[in-house]
């Protein structure tokens, strides 16, 4: 039997309407039913209607670095804690989907509740977004100089510093292959470098999720 989604948050019901895959508000539950779930219940009698309640989610201090959660938030379906105040997932926007952060509800700014815990990362995966810095140019690793006025004069590195650097673990061969080893006259031009590691573990663990 399938599930139609119910949430239940601040003094409102919504749910995910199976038939058009809509988010639609219930704005009055009807006379005769006791709560929204009763009500859908009578309009889907297919489905199983399972209740989500938004008051109540995981707080701050509940969270484990490392664990991953399935999140009611802006824009992230499940997310890996930081051990902070942060979840790292993957963020979908027009047809781009890369790693972004979203704040714990309890924290300033935060938008993020977590539900319920649904695995753990590998201790070997990094939990950040960028694993250091590479010059988009050359595709050499490069870190930033504190210069005048607060800007950052960016540079170059010698691949052998790049596993130092950041703390990173050894993520050498993931740089582009095509980099030059000459040093030549490139004018660093600073990215981040993603993290595949992570970025592909939340992704299998989002299709079983899902
Ligand atoms: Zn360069």
């Amino acid at each position: 039997m399938k599930n139609i989604d119910c949430y239940f948050s601040e003094g409102y019901w919504g749910f995910i309407n199976p038939e058009s895959n809509q988010w639609q508000a219930i704005d009055l539950i009807p006379s005769g039913f006791k709560n929204a779930k009763e009500y859908l219940q009578s309009q889907f009698p297919d489905y199983a209607v399972e209740v989500h309640d938004l008051t109540q989610y995981l707080k701050l201090e509940e969270c484990v670095r490392g664990k991953i959660y399935s999140l009611r938030s802006s824009n992230l379906d499940i997310g890996v804690f930081d051990g902070k105040n942060g979840f790292i997932g993957i963020r979908q926007k027009y047809n781009k989907r890369y790693l972004d952060v979203e704040y714990h509800y309890d924290a300033l700014y935060g938008t993020a509740k977590p539900l319920k815990e649904i695995d753990v990362l590998p201790g070997w995966i990094d939990i950040k977004e960028h694993l250091g810095t590479i010059c988009q140019r050359c595709g050499r690793p490069c870190k930033g100089i504190p210069g005048d006025q607060g800007y950052y004069a960016w540079e170059h590195i010698p691949w052998s510093k790049y596993v130092d650097y950041d703390e990173s673990i050894i993520h050498i061969n993931d740089l582009p292959k095509s980099a030059p080893f000459d040093f030549g006259d490139c004018k660093a031009s600073p990215t981040g470098l993603n993290n595949k590691y992570l970025f592909d573990f939340l992704e299998e663990v989002s299709r079983g999720f899902s």
